[in-house]
């Protein structure tokens, strides 16, 4: 555990920071009114941030990744908060952690070429009458010979449009429940896999979000992630990092943009003779944002650090996942307060980051089922949640 960041984390943060500011910001605008980000500019985003060594950076670096701790990739996450999700998505990669789960021949034909980033891979497990309640799905595989037929259907999956290939729960044993689910590797234009309608968002304009069938599609041995009936496990284990970076990292990194921009409109804005910053109701709003996020990054740090020492912090990864995902919804609902009418107004960042914020409390996990993980674990003893071990 540590409260003080060295020469090193500080040169990755400030690096990081200065990239977010210089090559990604100014290209939200465009990306809000086009509803899309350019290949061209994909490529070119992708290209700077390699040449820094930010691509991947979660990856250990025998797969080409940047290889940093679990402390270090929420340090470089927090930073990436500062844009949206499609910049963050190009520019430094998603490569989901439960593609170093498969085989030899998996790594060289998958998760290499997406550390490389030639490749891009969505995760793909919600249904549409299987959301929280992950193991009630109903995508078949089917075994026949040596071979699966995949069935079903799936929505919502993020970056669906771009991604060329997805990783997707289906049912193995419907017999086994939790233990019946296996994971598959599915290719964009196999037969009788359809990648169809992109979903309307409220907000994360620029990412497409997809529905998709499966209609007989069939996979090989090959495309059989992991161990059969091992799917739901291996989902649940790797995504709680991913959890803890795309939400809790993220988010911190967000409110404390917006904190910068609300600290700047409470001294730049006067009304009645004075600065809106001296007038106390404003001063609380600033005060309790500041408490939130410095308290979420402390606990964030902390379940990093857990990770690093080699536990397996689940439920302290559904509090960080709330706690985050709520902080934000907090600080940005204040933005929009203290900027008053130019906060509601498009003119202005701050309506984009409320509808952006949003979604933390939902996707991952809502925050329902969160706190359903963390009682849970609080009633089975564990006190690491409120105490000192
Ligand atoms: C923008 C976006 C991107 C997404 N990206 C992906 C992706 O890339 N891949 C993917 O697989 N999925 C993705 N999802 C799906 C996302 O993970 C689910 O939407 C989320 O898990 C919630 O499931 P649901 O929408 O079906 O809601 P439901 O499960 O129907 O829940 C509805 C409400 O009921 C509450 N609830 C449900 N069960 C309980 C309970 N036991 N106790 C208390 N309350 C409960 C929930 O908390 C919620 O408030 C994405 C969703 C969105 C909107």
């Amino acid at each position: 555990m540590q409260f003080a960041l060295d020469d090193q984390q500080r040169l990755l943060v400030r690096t990081i920071r200065d990239f977010v500011k210089r090559e990604l910001m100014p290209l939200e605008d465009r990306v809000e009114a086009d509803g899309f980000l350019a290949d061209d500019i994909a490529a070119e985003i992708q290209q700077k941030s390699r040449d820094l060594g930010l691509y991947a950076v979660n990856i250990p670096t025998a797969y080409g990744g940047g290889g940093l701790s679990v402390f270090d990739w929420m340090l470089a996450e927090e930073q990436y908060g500062y844009t949206s999700d499609i910049l963050i998505r190009r520019a430094f990669g998603n490569v989901y952690e439960i593609l170093l789960e498969g085989n030899a021949e998996q790594i060289e034909t998958y998760l290499l070429p997406t550390v490389r980033g030639e490749r891009t891979c969505s995760v793909a497990f919600t249904e549409p009458a299987a959301g929280s309640d992950a193991a009630s799905i109903k995508t078949r595989a089917v075994r026949d010979g040596d071979d699966w037929i995949l069935n079903g259907a799936k929505h919502f999956i993020s970056d669906g449009l771009y991604s060329d290939f997805f990783v997707v729960t289906a049912v193995t044993d419907p017999d086994a429940g939790y233990n019946g689910i296996s994971t598959f590797i599915v290719e964009k234009g196999m037969s009788g896999f359809n990648v169809g309608r992109d979903q309307p968002m409220m907000g994360l304009r620029g990412t497409s979000h997809v529905e998709m069938s499966f209609d007989d599609v069939r996979l090989s041995q090959a495309h059989l992630l992991g161990p059969e009936g091992k799917g739901l496990k291996m989902a649940l284990s790797t995504l709680g990092r991913v959890r803890l970076a795309q939400v809790a990292a993220r988010a911190t990194g967000k409110a404390t943009h917006i904190m910068d921009l609300m600290l700047e409109h409470a001294r730049e804005r006067k009304q009645f003779g004075a600065q809106i910053g001296t007038f106390q109701m404003v001063q609380q709003m600033l005060a309790d944002s500041a408490m939130d996020i410095n308290a979420t990054r402390l606990a964030l740090w902390q379940t990093a650090s857990r990770i690093d020492n080699g536990e397996d912090p689940r439920a302290n990864i559904s509090m960080l996942k709330v706690q985050a995902a709520e902080m934000l919804g907090h600080v940005v609902d204040r933005a929009v307060q203290i900027f008053g009418g130019m906060g509601y107004c498009r003119d202005l960042p701050i309506e984009r980051y409320y509808r952006d914020a949003r979604i933390y409390r939902i996707y991952d996990g809502a925050s329902e089922i969160h706190r359903v993980v963390m009682a849970k674990s609080l009633m089975k003893g564990d006190t690491s949640l409120y105490s000192v071990e």
